[in-house]
């Protein structure tokens, strides 16, 4: 959400919120009848229903309903205000709200207010009373009736409406969150119109008959809640895992991973270390929540650090507060961090790499979130060793192990996808220049082939100091290389050529691995014959530019003596 929207929202309820309290106290002064003991039990009741909250998704699931609506049917509707709004101030502080999400509360006290006032307009609109006259005649039943339906409208309604203004997401009326809502207000509405009459007849005590099954049935719903909730998490943990296994490049899988992770976590720091051949963690991802700090370069020893604990060990780590691991502090934990997540990345039982997660808050995690972090470090394990495999083979198969320049194959993909790319009607110019060494096989013969090796590389490396930006070179055969020129017309192309056949011959070579019979390196005098094509000047398609590259560098250059410059339309002017 952002800033504005969520000053927005706080201005909102300080307008709001303060006078409509005032006003409807005054408007609607509460006839508290009776013991104020009672209402002291109504309000302990609350407070302990809703410090058992239930979350589906983001809606919470309002157990406190039940104690509110007794409260309503006897107190009226200042009573039941002032009691759901503490409940749901409980409940929030249950769920520990951050300062990220502080908006929530006022967003929700404003909610349940307009509830809890539509909801009493309608029942009091219907002849509804307060105390024993709340249920004194038969057609009591339908204000009541009509109280608790709208209750679970208005819920709706305003969650739809918050989730559409606020967060831009689709307006559902039917979700999960409606179905929750109904079965509980269901059970719970029900129970606290119970609890009401009980209460009437009996008081306080009754207060206690009622209220003990109620704190129950909020527990038994929680754990239930719970497993299910584990059971999400595994369900996410494992569609996650096979996105990060499907994707290829370790960079991808390492952004997929951080989102991922920070999305399913309360996360406000995340540590990804990568364990080096000598034993140390090298951090390769780090995660800001507040975006204020940027990616440290840290490296751990075994032992120090929560990190560097979790890799001495091999074992996970949970840590609901900082007092916990205060030992294990270090210059590069988070300064206001309370709740870890520590986990070993584990590879064929060899740990290979860390992943730490740090909350400011205390007891942020739950046990068994560090089991879900386990599974996806896990599955982070696969997934980087197949991107690496995998950008290994891709390198491997696009080079020359020789020379380390591009071979043969890319060069052809290289072409024919950036001529795809720039489409058939673009006039920019592009050259290609080919090279060929001259009587290379004799160098061959002369020095071995051994020294042949020696001057291929050393020539590829005088070719790469020559390229410029933008420009592609390639080993394209045994002694031959090429350089695509984008951008190059003839002129330009055969100037560069020129720069290239200096950089070859101006200086000779050195061979070390040569098998004459005097011992020490050998300077070895080496030229070559190069040939220029250009499109659009001398050929109709991108895809001729090689051949006519080609014909030029044999016809242009060698056929006429070699150690040459020739360009493609040179050769076809004679012709004329
Ligand atoms: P020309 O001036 O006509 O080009 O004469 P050339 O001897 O260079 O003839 P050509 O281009 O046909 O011969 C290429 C030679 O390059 C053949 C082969 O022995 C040598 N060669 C090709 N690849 C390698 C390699 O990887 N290492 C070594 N040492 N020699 C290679
Ligand atoms: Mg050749
Ligand atoms: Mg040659």
């Amino acid at each position: 959400m952002s800033k504005q929207k969520i000053i927005g929202v706080w201005l909102v309820w300080a307008l709001i919120w303060p006078l409509s309290l005032v006003l409807i106290y005054n408007l609607e002064t509460p006839a508290v009848t009776g013991s104020r003991m009672n209402l002291m039990v109504f309000t302990l009741l609350t407070v302990i229903v809703a410090l058992f909250p239930l979350r589906i998704g983001n809606h919470p699931v309002f157990f406190t309903q039940g104690v509110a609506f007794a409260v309503f049917l006897q107190y009226g509707l200042f009573v039941e205000m002032a009691i759901s709004q503490m409940a749901v101030a409980v409940l929030l502080m249950k769920v520990r709200l951050s300062r990220h999400t502080m908006y929530r509360l006022p967003i929700n006290l404003l909610m349940f207010l307009a509830i809890s006032v539509i909801s009493a307009l309608l029942y009091e609109g219907m002849g509804g009373g307060h105390g024993p006259a709340a249920v004194d005649e038969f057609s009591d039943l339908f204000p009541i009736t009509a109280y608790a339906v709208s209750q679970i409208l208005l819920n709706q309604l305003f969650l739809s409406a918050i989730s559409k203004w606020l967060y831009r997401r689709p307006f559902q009326w039917f979700d999960q969150g409606l179905l929750w809502d109904v079965m509980t207000a269901g059970l719970v509405l029900p129970i606290g119109f119970v609890l009401f009459v009980v209460f009437l007849q009996f008081g306080i005590s009754g207060i206690f008959f009622v209220g003990i099954p109620f704190v129950f049935i909020s527990g038994m719903m929680m754990m239930y809640h719970n497993s299910s909730q584990v059971n999400d998490y595994l369900k996410k943990a494992s569609r996650i895992g096979h996105e990060l296994t499907g994707n290829l490049g370790v960079t991808d899988v390492l952004d997929l991973f951080v989102d991922h992770i920070t999305e399913l976590l309360p996360v406000d720091h995340l540590y990804v270390f990568d364990v080096k051949e000598s034993g140390q963690l090298n951090l390769i991802r780090f995660f800001d929540q507040s975006g204020g700090l940027d990616l440290p370069s840290i490296l751990l020893e075994k032992g120090q650090s929560v990190s560097g604990h979790t890799l001495l060990t091999g074992k996970g780590a949970y840590y609901k507060k900082r007092t916990e691991w205060r030992t294990l502090e270090s210059p590069y934990t988070p300064q206001a961090s309370e709740s870890v997540l520590s986990v070993p990345v584990v590879r064929n039982n060899d740990t290979v790499g860390v992943i730490t997660v740090y909350s400011n808050q205390k007891r942020a995690f739950l046990q068994f979130q560090l089991l879900i972090l386990t599974i996806l470090a896990n599955y982070l394990g696969v997934a980087i060793e197949n991107a690496r495999n995998y950008e290994k083979t891709k390198e491997e198969s696009e080079r020359c192990a020789l020379t380390g320049l591009y071979n043969y194959r890319y060069f052809d993909d290289y072409m024919k996808q950036s001529f795809l790319r720039r489409g058939g009607d673009e006039q920019e110019p592009v050259s290609l220049i080919l090279l060929d060494i001259d009587h290379f096989k004799k160098v061959n013969d002369t020095y071995g082939h051994e020294s042949g090796n020696e001057i291929l590389i050393e020539l590829s490396s005088r070719l790469r100091g020559a390229a410029e930006e933008g420009m592609t070179l390639a080993r394209y055969g045994g002694e031959e290389f090429v350089f695509l020129l984008p951008g190059f017309d003839e002129a330009a192309a055969l100037a560069f050529a020129h720069h290239v056949q200096a950089v070859i011959r101006e200086t000779p070579f050195t061979a070390y691995e040569h098998i004459l019979k005097s011992g020490g390196p050998v300077s070895i005098p080496v030229t070559a014959s190069i040939g220029a094509a250009t499109y659009p000047d001398s050929c109709e398609e991108p895809f001729d530019l090689i051949r006519q590259a080609d014909r030029a560098m044999y016809v242009g250059a060698k056929q006429r003596g070699r150690n040459r410059v020739a360009g493609y339309k040179d050769l076809i002017q004679p012709v004329q």
